[in-house]
């Protein structure tokens, strides 16, 4: 078998299913929807009863290349709902009429050293569901039975990543920073060709690399105070264009208000507790990181992997972040799953589905796309 024919899938892709006008997410609001060249031109031709698809379609440039988009704002619903929340084109013209990305979401598909690699998007709360339900580790899964031969430096690049992640008896947010501290040295000897880069990702397959490296981190002040202010104020503004939008705004407006509102000072003595109890949640939100990291770091450019991989990381972040401002709110100071599910939804969107538009926001207020470590693990290890 050849790697063309090879299929890999991630755990669970064969059981998504779309819960359609059931969603309390519909796909269709908070991020911008690409229409790909093939699909306008289809509705270009038939421009008598599509006519209405093309008034709502803008043309940008993306680059040098003209790129066609939904015409609304990103966090704007989609103008072709209508106001039972289902979709005009698939009513009038069948599903598969929509243009690839609406048609393809929540699967993802990547081309790997020649194989085809079909995973799941957080940003739907099915794919989360099944995520959720799956016992230990995720894990992407082949057809073949023939070994792994792919030599790409970004296929061992990502699988170090992964086996970070997965590594047992550490805090997630621990095992990030690691992951982040190994892309940061990649980034050092990157001048010094592929052998220096294959020898650190060597390195940090072993455990004691991984606990020297925590064991670093471990000797860092902590500041909780510092840390929540400055999470505080990313949160809010990060949330600040998305709150009203529908399907978001019924899970972001209330920790949001709470957010603006809230004596920091008073709120950081919960942090402790709250951190204590929110590690029940680290294998369900590693298990996210990994499908993440599994679908989205895979790059020949080195600065684009990193910025992938620091976006999971904001991601998880976030998450982290709306569920300790749930707990501060809340009166028995506990921890609901569901709102967990829901927040990796809501982030995987915000900040997984406008990629750009959070890059642009980390360049504006930190000068740089690459966030540095010392910041990363200000903000993650408190
Ligand atoms: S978010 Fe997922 S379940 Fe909801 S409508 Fe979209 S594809 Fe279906």
């Amino acid at each position: 078998m050849s790697n063309k024919d090879e299929i890999l899938k991630i755990q669970g892709y064969d059981e998504f299913k779309c819960t359609a006008e059931k969603c309390r997410f519909t796909c269709c609001a908070g991020w911008d929807i690409g229409i790909d060249d093939d699909t306008y031109e289809r509705w270009n031709c038939e421009k008598g009863n599509k006519e209405y698809i093309l008034k709502n379609i803008e043309s940008r440039k993306c680059g040098k290349k003209q790129a066609y988009f939904v015409n609304k704002e990103t966090n704007e619903a989609c103008p072709f709902l209508d106001n039972m929340g289902l979709c005009q084109i698939i009513k009038n013209h069948g599903e598969e009429d929509l243009a690839l990305t609406c048609r393809s979401f929540p699967r993802i598909e990547n081309t790997v050293g020649g194989k085809k690699e079909l995973s799941l998007s957080c940003s739907c709360p099915e794919v989360v569901e099944i995520i959720s339900n799956i016992q230990g580790k995720l894990t992407m899964n082949s057809d073949s039975s023939v070994e792994n031969n792919i030599d790409l430096l970004e296929y061992e690049i990502r699988s170090g990543l992964e086996n970070i992640t997965k590594e047992e008896d550490l805090a997630l947010d621990k095992k990030l920073i690691v992951s982040y501290q190994m892309l940061m040295e990649l980034l050092k000897y990157k001048s010094f060709g592929r052998g220096a880069l294959i020898n650190t990702i060597e390195r940090y397959k072993d455990r004691a690399k991984v606990e020297e490296v925590i064991a670093d981190c471990d000797e860092l002040e902590e500041d909780i105070d510092g840390a929540i202010e400055e999470i505080n104020y990313l949160f809010i503004d990060i949330i600040e264009n998305y709150k009203e939008v529908e399907g978001l705004k019924e899970i972001l407006s209330d920790i949001s208000d709470f957010a603006e509102e809230a004596e920091l000072e008073e709120l950081a003595e919960n942090w402790n507790q709250f951190k204590s109890d929110f590690k029940n949640f680290d294998e369900l939100l590693e298990r996210c990181v990994v499908s993440k990291i599994l679908s989205n770091c895979i790059s020949s450019d080195l600065n684009e992997m990193i910025i992938a991989f620091e976006l999971i990381v904001l991601e998880y972040l976030l998450v982290r972040y709306a569920m300790f401002i749930k707990f501060s709110m809340s009166e028995n100071k506990d921890l609901n799953l569901q709102d967990v599910k829901d927040y990796i939804v809501a982030f995987s969107r915000i900040i997984g589905n406008n990629t750009e538009a959070v890059v642009e926001f980390i360049k504006d207020g930190f000068g740089d796309t690459i966030l540095e470590i010392g910041y990363l693990c200000f903000i993650t290890l408190f």
